[in-house]
C-alpha cells in the first residue's frame, strides 16, 4: 500500500474506534454510543431491552453457584429470566488425586453439563483454586461482568465465610458494589444507570454475625432437578474433592448409585436446615399454611451496599414468589 494509502487507512480506521468507543463525530462522549459486546472469555453478553431480569451470580469454585443458587437459578429460567453463574476460581487444586489442567477443564465440564440442567449460562474464570485475591484487578473483572450481564440481582458469599476464596468473592462483590455505576472506571464496558440489589448466599457461619435470611425460596418444585446437576460433579460429591481419597471412589456399580444417592440425601438435608432456619421469613413471603409447608430452602440476606428492596421490589426481582 502507498503512503497515502496508509493514511486514510488510519484515519478511516480512527473514526470507526472513535464511533465504537462512544465518540461522535462532534467530539462530544455519548456513553449511550457504547454498547455491551463480549466477555473477554468470549461469552456472549446480555441484551438489555427484553424486559427480563439478570441475575448473575458468583460463587468461589466450580459448584459453589450450583449449591447456593442452583434452585433458585432454576425457578427464574423456567421463567425466561437470564441467570448466568460465574466461578471466580477454575478449581485446579479440588482434588485430592488430581490437579491443574486437567482437574480445570473436568470441573469446567462439570458445571457447564450442570447449567444445561438449570438453565444457566455458566462461566469458569481462569484464577487459580485457592489463590483468589480482591485485587484491583479482580475488581475490574467482576465489575465488567455485572454491567455485561446488566444484572438486576447480583449474588455471592458472605466476607466472613471459612475460605479465603469464599470470603475474597464476597469482599469483590461489595467492592463492586457501588463502581459498577461509575462511568469512567473500566469506561470500556458501559456503566449501570440502574443499581443491583446485591445478596449473600446462604452459609452457617456465626463470627461476626450469622447469616440473615432475607430472603427465602421455595425450591421443593425443583429440589431434584437441583440435584441431577449438582451430580454432574462427580470430583467433588462422590470423589470427595481436595480432601477426598481413594476410598471414596466407588468399587461398583452399586456403591456407586449408593454414592449419588447419599449426596442427594445431604444436600436434601441441608436445604431442609435452609428452610427450617428460614421458617418465619417463609411464612411471611409464602402465607401461614404455605411457608408451613416448605420442605427445602434457598436463602438470601441483603447485603447493605447497592439497591436495598422494599416487599414489593423484592417480588418482583423473585417473581416465583406469591405475588400479591
Ligand atoms: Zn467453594
Amino acid at each position: 500500500m502507498k503512503r497515502w494509502g496508509w493514511f486514510s487507512g488510519g484515519i478511516v480506521s480512527g473514526l470507526v474506534l472513535a464511533m465504537a468507543f462512544g465518540f461522535s463525530q462532534s467530539g462530544h462522549f455519548d456513553p449511550a454510543a457504547l454498547k455491551r459486546t463480549a466477555t473477554f472469555s468470549g461469552q456472549p453478553v446480555r441484551s438489555d431491552d427484553d424486559g427480563k431480569l439478570g441475575i448473575i451470580v458468583f460463587g468461589a469454585h466450580p459448584d459453589d453457584c450450583e449449591i447456593r443458587a442452583g434452585g433458585a437459578s432454576i425457578l427464574w429460567s423456567d421463567r425466561g429470566h437470564h441467570v448466568k453463574l460465574v466461578s471466580m476460581t477454575n478449581g485446579d487444586i479440588g482434588h485430592w488425586q488430581m490437579a491443574g489442567g486437567p482437574l480445570a477443564l473436568r470441573r469446567n465440564e462439570e458445571v457447564q453439563r450442570a447449567a444445561e440442567i438449570l438453565g444457566t449460562t455458566t462461566e469458569v474464570l481462569d484464577i487459580h483454586d485457592g489463590e483468589l485475591e480482591p485485587t484491583l484487578e479482580n475488581r475490574k473483572l467482576m465489575t465488567r461482568l455485572i454491567r455485561q450481564w446488566n444484572a438486576d440481582v447480583v449474588i455471592g458469599h458472605r466476607p466472613n465465610d471459612y475460605h479465603p476464596d469464599h470470603r475474597y468473592t464476597g469482599i469483590l462483590m461489595q467492592d463492586c458494589a457501588y463502581m459498577v455505576g461509575v462511568p469512567f472506571l473500566c469506561p470500556d464496558v458501559p456503566h449501570m444507570t440502574k443499581t443491583p440489589v446485591f445478596l449473600f448466599s446462604f452459609d452457617n457461619f456465626q463470627t461476626p454475625t450469622p447469616f440473615r435470611p432475607d430472603i427465602v425460596v421455595s425450591i421443593d418444585d425443583v429440589m431434584e432437578q437441583k440435584l441431577d446437576a449438582l451430580a454432574t460433579m462427580e470430583s467433588q460429591f462422590i470423589e470427595g474433592g481436595a480432601t477426598g481419597g481413594p476410598h471414596r471412589i466407588p468399587a461398583n456399580e452399586e456403591e456407586r448409585a449408593k454414592a449419588f444417592e447419599r449426596m442427594r440425601e445431604g444436600f436434601r438435608r441441608r436445604a431442609a436446615h435452609v428452610a427450617n432456619l428460614g421458617r418465619e421469613k417463609l411464612i411471611e413471603l409464602y402465607g401461614q399454611e404455605a411457608g408451613q409447608q416448605v420442605k427445602y430452602a434457598e436463602a438470601f440476606e441483603i447485603c447493605e451496599y447497592g439497591r436495598q428492596p422494599d416487599a414489593a421490589e423484592i417480588r418482583r426481582l423473585f417473581p416465583f414468589l406469591p405475588q400479591p
